[in-house]
């Protein structure tokens, strides 16, 4: 938790991260139980996967079936960072609020 208060790593998917379409497959119940067991214990590490999950439900209609995984939206980023950081910016309040 408190791994210093440097520069955080680039906000992206690591290369540990499952792909979009399992991403979503977890969320529609599609895989089997082991691997949905895998993903929501990376999801509870990864705040990329978590913003990106609900997010990615808006483009399932594009991501449906077993045709290529297409590359992240821009947008979807752009509003993946904005949640992130809004989630940094309350941490780091409520961290100085206690440290007062
Ligand atoms: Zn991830």
């Amino acid at each position: 938790m408190m791994k210093g208060l440097k520069e955080s790593p680039p906000f992206q998917k690591s290369t540990a991260c499952p792909s979009s379409r399992t991403l979503l497959s977890f969320r529609t119940e599609r895989l089997s139980a082991s691997i949905s067991n895998l993903v929501s214990y990376h999801l509870s590490g990864c705040e990329f996967c978590n913003c990106e999950l609900p997010l990615l439900a808006h483009y399932h209609s594009s991501f449906r079936g077993d045709n290529q995984t297409p590359e992240i939206p821009a947008d979807l980023k752009i509003l993946a960072e904005s949640i992130l950081q809004s989630k940094k910016q309350n941490w780091f309040r409520s961290l100085r609020s206690e440290n007062r």
